[in-house]
Protein backbone atom coordinates (compact mmCIF):
# COMPACT_ATOMS: atom_id res chain seq x y z
CA UNK A 1 0.00 0.00 0.00
CA UNK A 2 0.63 3.76 -0.39
CA UNK A 3 1.84 3.70 3.37
CA UNK A 4 4.08 0.54 2.87
CA UNK A 5 6.20 0.33 6.66
CA UNK A 6 3.27 2.78 8.16
CA UNK A 7 0.42 0.48 7.63
CA UNK A 8 -0.14 -1.05 10.98
CA UNK A 9 -0.75 -4.78 12.03
CA UNK A 10 -3.49 -6.13 14.10
CA UNK A 11 -2.12 -6.79 17.45
CA UNK A 12 0.63 -4.39 17.51
CA UNK A 13 -1.50 -1.05 18.78
CA UNK A 14 -3.95 -0.72 21.57
CA UNK A 15 -6.29 2.19 21.88
CA UNK A 16 -7.55 3.23 24.98
CA UNK A 17 -11.37 4.32 26.17
CA UNK A 18 -9.97 7.63 26.38
CA UNK A 19 -11.24 10.50 24.02
CA UNK A 20 -9.29 13.17 23.71
CA UNK A 21 -11.11 14.79 21.40
CA UNK A 22 -14.23 14.43 18.98
CA UNK A 23 -15.20 15.92 15.09
CA UNK A 24 -18.33 15.33 13.48
CA UNK A 25 -16.58 12.39 11.04
CA UNK A 26 -13.89 11.34 13.28
CA UNK A 27 -12.69 10.80 17.13
CA UNK A 28 -9.51 10.82 19.00
CA UNK A 29 -8.20 8.03 21.54
CA UNK A 30 -4.94 8.07 23.55
CA UNK A 31 -3.79 4.71 22.21
CA UNK A 32 -0.25 2.50 21.91
CA UNK A 33 2.17 1.53 19.18
CA UNK A 34 4.45 -1.40 19.41
CA UNK A 35 6.92 -0.53 17.18
CA UNK A 36 9.41 -3.03 14.93
CA UNK A 37 12.07 -2.32 17.69
CA UNK A 38 9.51 -3.51 20.18
CA UNK A 39 8.88 -0.03 21.79
CA UNK A 40 5.96 0.48 23.13
CA UNK A 41 4.99 4.94 22.49
CA UNK A 42 1.70 6.48 23.21
CA UNK A 43 -0.03 7.53 20.60
CA UNK A 44 -3.60 9.61 19.16
CA UNK A 45 -5.59 7.74 16.95
CA UNK A 46 -7.97 9.50 14.73
CA UNK A 47 -10.45 7.02 13.97
CA UNK A 48 -13.28 7.54 11.25
CA UNK A 49 -16.62 7.32 12.46
CA UNK A 50 -18.37 3.94 10.93
CA UNK A 51 -21.07 5.17 7.96
CA UNK A 52 -19.70 8.24 6.78
CA UNK A 53 -19.44 8.54 2.32
CA UNK A 54 -16.47 7.82 0.22
CA UNK A 55 -15.38 11.00 -0.22
CA UNK A 56 -14.77 11.28 3.88
CA UNK A 57 -12.67 8.43 3.58
CA UNK A 58 -10.48 9.67 0.75
CA UNK A 59 -10.17 12.92 2.65
CA UNK A 60 -9.35 11.40 5.77
CA UNK A 61 -6.41 8.88 4.20
CA UNK A 62 -5.17 12.07 2.97
CA UNK A 63 -4.36 13.60 6.12
CA UNK A 64 -2.20 10.89 6.73
CA UNK A 65 -0.66 10.88 3.14
CA UNK A 66 0.53 15.12 3.96
CA UNK A 67 2.03 13.81 7.06
CA UNK A 68 3.76 11.12 5.23
CA UNK A 69 5.74 13.49 3.34
CA UNK A 70 6.86 15.78 5.87
CA UNK A 71 9.81 15.29 8.69
CA UNK A 72 10.36 17.90 10.89
CA UNK A 73 10.15 18.16 14.82
CA UNK A 74 7.82 20.79 14.71
CA UNK A 75 5.33 18.74 12.42
CA UNK A 76 3.02 16.21 14.17
CA UNK A 77 5.05 12.69 13.24
CA UNK A 78 2.60 10.18 12.06
CA UNK A 79 3.78 6.98 13.34
CA UNK A 80 1.04 4.54 11.63
CA UNK A 81 -2.14 4.20 9.83
CA UNK A 82 -4.86 1.65 9.32
CA UNK A 83 -6.20 1.70 5.91
CA UNK A 84 -7.25 -2.49 5.22
CA UNK A 85 -9.92 -2.77 7.65
CA UNK A 86 -12.69 -1.12 9.15
CA UNK A 87 -12.51 1.62 11.36
CA UNK A 88 -9.76 3.51 9.68
CA UNK A 89 -7.34 4.70 11.73
CA UNK A 90 -4.55 7.56 11.44
CA UNK A 91 -1.60 7.55 14.42
CA UNK A 92 0.57 10.53 15.55
CA UNK A 93 3.02 10.76 17.98
CA UNK A 94 0.85 11.90 21.69
CA UNK A 95 1.28 15.74 22.53
CA UNK A 96 0.82 15.73 26.16
CA UNK A 97 -0.36 19.23 26.89
CA UNK A 98 -3.21 19.02 24.13
CA UNK A 99 -3.89 21.66 21.39
CA UNK A 100 -2.26 25.07 22.24
CA UNK A 101 -5.75 27.03 22.45
CA UNK A 102 -6.73 25.06 25.67
CA UNK A 103 -3.14 24.94 26.90
CA UNK A 104 -3.01 28.66 26.75
CA UNK A 105 -6.74 28.67 28.67
CA UNK A 106 -5.68 26.47 31.34
CA UNK A 107 -2.48 27.98 31.98
CA UNK A 108 -2.79 31.55 32.43
CA UNK A 109 -1.12 32.17 35.42
CA UNK A 110 1.93 29.47 34.43
CA UNK A 111 3.27 30.63 31.03
CA UNK A 112 5.99 33.55 31.03
CA UNK A 113 6.08 35.73 27.58
CA UNK A 114 9.40 33.79 27.27
CA UNK A 115 7.83 30.72 26.87
CA UNK A 116 5.10 31.84 24.16
CA UNK A 117 7.46 33.28 22.35
CA UNK A 118 9.55 30.08 22.27
CA UNK A 119 5.73 28.60 21.39
CA UNK A 120 5.47 31.45 18.30
CA UNK A 121 9.53 30.44 17.17
CA UNK A 122 8.38 26.72 17.12
CA UNK A 123 5.48 27.53 15.35
CA UNK A 124 7.49 30.07 12.69
CA UNK A 125 10.35 26.93 12.26
CA UNK A 126 7.60 24.74 11.42
CA UNK A 127 5.53 26.69 8.92
CA UNK A 128 9.13 27.87 7.63
CA UNK A 129 9.71 24.30 6.43
CA UNK A 130 6.33 23.84 5.42
CA UNK A 131 6.40 27.25 2.75
CA UNK A 132 10.13 25.22 1.51
CA UNK A 133 8.13 22.22 0.75
CA UNK A 134 5.15 24.56 -1.18
CA UNK A 135 2.60 23.48 1.12
CA UNK A 136 -0.37 26.24 1.77
CA UNK A 137 -1.62 25.20 5.35
CA UNK A 138 -4.86 27.16 5.06
CA UNK A 139 -6.20 26.41 8.79
CA UNK A 140 -3.39 27.82 10.98
CA UNK A 141 -5.09 28.59 14.22
CA UNK A 142 -4.23 28.05 18.12
CA UNK A 143 -6.24 24.84 17.95
CA UNK A 144 -4.48 23.33 15.36
CA UNK A 145 -1.00 23.33 17.28
CA UNK A 146 -0.42 20.63 19.55
CA UNK A 147 1.53 21.10 23.25
CA UNK A 148 4.45 18.69 24.26
CA UNK A 149 5.53 17.72 27.55
CA UNK A 150 7.93 19.44 27.29
CA UNK A 151 5.69 22.48 26.36
CA UNK A 152 7.46 22.61 22.37
CA UNK A 153 4.72 23.52 19.77
CA UNK A 154 3.88 21.02 16.41
CA UNK A 155 1.85 22.31 13.77
CA UNK A 156 -1.25 19.27 13.39
CA UNK A 157 -4.40 19.32 11.40
CA UNK A 158 -3.60 18.79 7.53
CA UNK A 159 -6.79 17.31 6.44
CA UNK A 160 -6.86 18.34 2.71
CA UNK A 161 -10.69 17.90 2.45
CA UNK A 162 -10.31 21.10 5.32
CA UNK A 163 -13.51 18.53 7.56
CA UNK A 164 -14.59 21.30 9.77
CA UNK A 165 -17.37 20.55 11.57
CA UNK A 166 -20.36 22.02 11.14
CA UNK A 167 -21.17 23.34 14.18
CA UNK A 168 -18.16 24.72 14.45
CA UNK A 169 -18.76 28.69 15.31
CA UNK A 170 -15.60 29.55 13.31
CA UNK A 171 -16.62 28.16 10.55
CA UNK A 172 -18.69 29.75 7.08
CA UNK A 173 -19.16 28.43 3.52
CA UNK A 174 -17.29 30.18 1.17
CA UNK A 175 -18.32 30.06 -3.02
CA UNK A 176 -16.93 27.17 -2.88
CA UNK A 177 -18.52 25.04 -0.25
CA UNK A 178 -15.52 24.48 1.49
CA UNK A 179 -15.57 25.90 5.16
CA UNK A 180 -13.24 28.37 6.16
CA UNK A 181 -12.49 30.28 9.71
CA UNK A 182 -12.89 33.90 8.46
CA UNK A 183 -11.35 34.96 11.89
CA UNK A 184 -7.88 33.65 11.36
CA UNK A 185 -8.42 33.93 7.56
CA UNK A 186 -6.44 36.75 5.45
CA UNK A 187 -8.98 39.13 3.31
CA UNK A 188 -7.62 38.03 -0.17
CA UNK A 189 -8.26 34.95 1.12
CA UNK A 190 -11.98 35.22 1.64
CA UNK A 191 -12.65 37.70 -1.24
CA UNK A 192 -10.76 35.28 -4.35
CA UNK A 193 -10.02 32.49 -2.43
CA UNK A 194 -6.26 33.59 -2.66
CA UNK A 195 -4.71 31.17 -0.52
CA UNK A 196 -0.62 31.62 -0.82
CA UNK A 197 2.19 31.58 1.97
CA UNK A 198 1.57 35.11 2.39
CA UNK A 199 -2.50 34.05 3.74
CA UNK A 200 -1.02 31.61 6.21
CA UNK A 201 1.72 34.62 7.91
CA UNK A 202 -1.82 36.50 8.29
CA UNK A 203 -2.99 33.24 10.21
CA UNK A 204 -0.15 33.47 11.94
CA UNK A 205 -0.77 36.64 13.48
CA UNK A 206 -4.12 35.64 14.59
CA UNK A 207 -2.26 33.18 16.15
CA UNK A 208 0.41 35.32 18.06
CA UNK A 209 -2.47 37.02 18.71
CA UNK A 210 -4.34 33.86 20.42
CA UNK A 211 -0.96 33.15 22.37
CA UNK A 212 -0.16 36.49 23.93
CA UNK A 213 -4.01 36.75 24.44
CA UNK A 214 -4.00 33.25 27.00
CA UNK A 215 -6.16 32.01 24.02
CA UNK A 216 -8.69 34.94 24.23
CA UNK A 217 -11.28 34.29 21.50
CA UNK A 218 -9.97 36.95 18.45
CA UNK A 219 -12.02 39.46 17.74
CA UNK A 220 -14.44 38.11 20.72
CA UNK A 221 -18.35 37.55 19.87
CA UNK A 222 -18.17 39.94 17.03
CA UNK A 223 -19.64 38.41 13.87
CA UNK A 224 -18.09 37.52 10.56
CA UNK A 225 -19.39 40.28 8.60
CA UNK A 226 -18.47 42.51 10.88
CA UNK A 227 -15.16 41.11 11.08
CA UNK A 228 -14.59 41.46 7.19
CA UNK A 229 -16.07 45.26 7.37
CA UNK A 230 -13.62 46.34 10.38
CA UNK A 231 -10.65 44.29 8.65
CA UNK A 232 -11.58 46.21 5.02
CA UNK A 233 -11.66 49.22 6.64
CA UNK A 234 -8.13 49.20 7.74
CA UNK A 235 -8.80 48.29 11.79
CA UNK A 236 -6.97 45.29 13.41
CA UNK A 237 -7.01 43.35 16.73
CA UNK A 238 -5.56 45.23 19.27
CA UNK A 239 -2.31 45.37 21.32
CA UNK A 240 -3.25 42.51 23.84
CA UNK A 241 -2.46 43.43 27.56
CA UNK A 242 1.19 42.64 28.96
CA UNK A 243 2.08 42.54 24.91
CA UNK A 244 5.69 43.47 23.94
CA UNK A 245 5.79 46.26 21.65
CA UNK A 246 8.49 44.14 19.53
CA UNK A 247 5.69 41.26 19.41
CA UNK A 248 2.83 43.51 18.40
CA UNK A 249 4.24 44.61 15.60
CA UNK A 250 5.34 41.88 13.93
CA UNK A 251 1.72 40.82 14.51
CA UNK A 252 0.72 44.06 12.51
CA UNK A 253 3.41 42.90 9.78
CA UNK A 254 1.51 39.95 9.61
CA UNK A 255 -1.87 41.95 8.82
CA UNK A 256 -0.40 44.40 6.10
CA UNK A 257 -3.04 44.36 3.71
CA UNK A 258 -0.89 43.20 0.40
CA UNK A 259 0.35 39.89 1.05
CA UNK A 260 3.77 40.27 -0.93
CA UNK A 261 4.34 43.24 2.23
CA UNK A 262 4.24 40.90 4.38
CA UNK A 263 6.82 38.58 6.20
CA UNK A 264 7.54 35.09 4.50
CA UNK A 265 8.16 32.74 7.46
CA UNK A 266 11.76 32.57 7.44
CA UNK A 267 11.89 36.35 7.98
CA UNK A 268 9.18 35.68 10.91
CA UNK A 269 11.93 32.51 12.13
CA UNK A 270 14.24 35.29 12.52
CA UNK A 271 12.68 37.91 14.00
CA UNK A 272 11.27 35.75 16.76
CA UNK A 273 14.93 34.13 17.01
CA UNK A 274 16.47 37.75 17.95
CA UNK A 275 13.99 38.24 20.24
CA UNK A 276 14.75 35.38 22.43
CA UNK A 277 17.99 36.48 22.30
CA UNK A 278 17.21 39.97 23.64
CA UNK A 279 14.85 39.15 26.26
CA UNK A 280 15.08 42.84 27.61
CA UNK A 281 12.98 44.24 24.63
CA UNK A 282 10.14 41.12 25.76
CA UNK A 283 9.78 42.96 28.80
CA UNK A 284 7.07 45.33 28.91
CA UNK A 285 7.44 47.51 31.68
P1 LIG B 1 -10.79 17.32 11.80
O1 LIG B 1 -10.40 18.70 12.30
O2 LIG B 1 -9.86 16.77 10.74
O3 LIG B 1 -12.25 17.13 11.54
P2 LIG B 1 -10.85 16.40 14.52
O4 LIG B 1 -11.32 17.74 14.94
O5 LIG B 1 -11.66 15.20 14.87
O6 LIG B 1 -10.53 16.31 13.00
P3 LIG B 1 -8.17 17.03 15.40
O7 LIG B 1 -8.54 18.47 15.30
O8 LIG B 1 -6.98 16.54 14.67
O9 LIG B 1 -9.40 16.09 15.04
O10 LIG B 1 -8.02 16.62 16.91
C1 LIG B 1 -9.06 16.86 17.84
C2 LIG B 1 -8.46 17.03 19.23
O11 LIG B 1 -7.80 15.83 19.63
C3 LIG B 1 -7.38 18.10 19.30
O12 LIG B 1 -7.90 19.38 19.51
C4 LIG B 1 -6.55 17.61 20.47
O13 LIG B 1 -7.12 18.03 21.68
C5 LIG B 1 -6.64 16.11 20.35
N1 LIG B 1 -5.48 15.58 19.62
C6 LIG B 1 -5.36 15.39 18.29
N2 LIG B 1 -4.16 14.89 17.97
C7 LIG B 1 -3.48 14.74 19.13
C8 LIG B 1 -2.16 14.29 19.47
N3 LIG B 1 -1.31 13.87 18.53
N4 LIG B 1 -1.81 14.28 20.76
C9 LIG B 1 -2.68 14.71 21.71
N5 LIG B 1 -3.91 15.16 21.45
C10 LIG B 1 -4.33 15.18 20.18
Amino acid sequence: GAFGKLEVKPGTFHVTEEKIGEGEFSSVHKGYLTTDSGMRIPVAVKSLKSGVGMRYKSDFLDEGQVLNGFDHPQIIALKGVVTRSMPLMIMTEYMENGSLDNFLRNNRNGISVLEMVNILYDVASGMAYLQDKGFIHRDLAARNILIDATRHAKIADFGLGRIVEANDPNATYNALGGKIAIKWTAPEAISAKAFSHGSDVWSFGVLMWEVMSYGEAPYWDMTNDAVIRNITNGQRLPQPYGCPDAIYEIMRDCWKHKQEDRPGFKQLKKMLFDLLQKPELLSTA
